[in-house]
């Protein structure tokens, strides 16, 4: 048993972990709502009049935190959300966003398309098949659903072939219980300077939905870009744009920085855990992967490869202290990492470490650390793990909120 005085003393700790303050005292994924504020007005700028903007919220908002984000871009103007599971659906649910959600990934049982009625989410339909269970279900269940129908237009991936759009979309007309909401594909790439195999895929999708307009069908609202799209072609624009990555202020590749300017939404932070002074031909971390080649200050910093900082970065990272590149070696460890901070006079523990993010005059970017792992943003976004806490940057009170 507890006496009262602990009780109350392990009461009180348990809400003050959930301060900002006190969850900033390792590592943390801070959110500049002003940034996101900021793209969301940006890509509308992009936008005639009547294209709506699908905010793609899937995978966390990417790292970013789905519930605060997705809240913010509504608020900012976004007409609608995105997510790729249907746990992601309710959690937004769950939350009080009643804004219309379209599950992007694909929904093949009788148990899924129940909770999907239940909490007015709205399905992507990929094929025939498909379209009869959905029918099935909501037979059962006796309700109406807006469905979104996905053409395969040369991703290879979910929908089916543009060129057999015309009996898909028939059929699914036909069902009880579907209402289609929208026809829309998907590009493969969008974000190549050569834009000929876009082009393709374009003609492929404009094809299938003159076919269907020759065979009378009604034709729903039609969409096509992601944010690469976005950027770079209004005739891609269509009724709406399902934008992901612009969103978080990154480009999808270098040659569209001048299409918007994107402030990134996204910083990565730590705090020095110890310093200590090591003599040359000293060994740092496991394995040894890095010896000292003369007396240097070493940094401890309580973030790690559990945290989402790639252990393959080992030896090639910088990060910024006091403004200053500052040097990571040896092995990254699952909880901390080291830095050689010799530059940097009278380090104290306790001082903040940015490893993504601004720092005076620097910047490290999450296209910084994708270029050096030979990856994509969207990995480096998506790789921060929930033991980082998401705290929400409000500008005006420069006031830090726990999302
Ligand atoms: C993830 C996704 C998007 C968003 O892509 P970005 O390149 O991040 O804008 C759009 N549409 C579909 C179908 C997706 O899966």
């Amino acid at each position: 048993m507890l006496s009262q005085e602990l009780e109350t003393k392990t009461r009180r700790n348990r809400y003050d972990y959930h301060l900002s303050e006190i969850i900033r005292q390792r590592a943390w994924v801070e959110i500049n709502q002003q940034a996101l504020i900021h793209n969301v007005a940006e890509i509308k700028g992009l936008l005639s009049p009547k294209t709506a903007l699908m905010a793609v919220v899937k995978a966390d908002a990417y790292g970013h935190g789905a519930i605060k984000v997705a809240q913010t871009a509504l608020d900012a103007g976004a007409n609608g959300l995105a997510i790729a599971t249907l746990g992601e659906g309710i959690e937004l649910r769950e939350a009080g966003i009643t804004a219309p959600i379209l599950i992007l990934g694909a929904i093949n049982t009788s148990e899924e398309i129940a909770a999907i009625a239940q909490w007015q989410l709205q399905p992507t339909l990929c094929n025939p098949q498909q379209a009869l269970i959905f029918s099935d279900t909501l037979s059962k269940l006796g309700q109406t659903l807006p469905v979104h129908l996905k053409l395969d237009t040369g991703m290879s991936r979910l929908g089916t072939p543009w060129h057999q759009a015309t009996d898909f979309v028939r059929l699914v007309q036909q069902l009880p219980y579907l209402k289609i909401a929208t026809i829309y594909s998907h590009l493969a790439t969008a974000d190549d300077p050569d834009r000929s195999e876009m082009e393709r895929q374009h003609r492929r999708f404009k094809q299938a939905i003159a076919q269907l307009k020759s065979h009378g069908l009604p034709l729903p609202p039609l969409h096509f870009a992601n944010s690469a799209a976005t950027l770079v072609n209004p005739n891609l624009h269509y009724d709406l744009v399902r934008v992901g990555l612009a969103l978080y202020g990154l480009y999808p590749a270098p040659h569209l920085r001048s299409f918007a300017d994107l402030k990134p939404v996204l910083q990565v932070k730590a705090k020095v855990t110890q310093v200590k002074t090591i003599p040359p031909g000293t060994g740092v971390s496991y394995g040894y992967q890095f010896v000292s080649d003369r007396t240097m200050d070493v940094a401890v910093v309580g973030i790690g490869y559990a945290d989402g900082v790639p252990r393959n970065l080992s030896n090639r990272l910088e990060v910024l202290i006091r403004g200053q590149r500052v040097r990571q070696i040896g092995a990254i460890t699952m909880d901390q990492l080291m830095l050689d901070v010799s530059a940097i006079p009278n380090l104290q523990v306790g001082e903040v470490v940015t490893l993504i993010g601004k720092d005076g005059d620097q910047e490290i970017t999450a296209d910084d650390w994708a270029n050096k792992l030979g990856t994509i943003s969207w990995e480096i976004l998506c790789g921060f793990k929930h033991r980082l806490p998401r705290i929400m940057v409000k500008s005006s009170s420069n006031k830090l909120v726990e999302i």
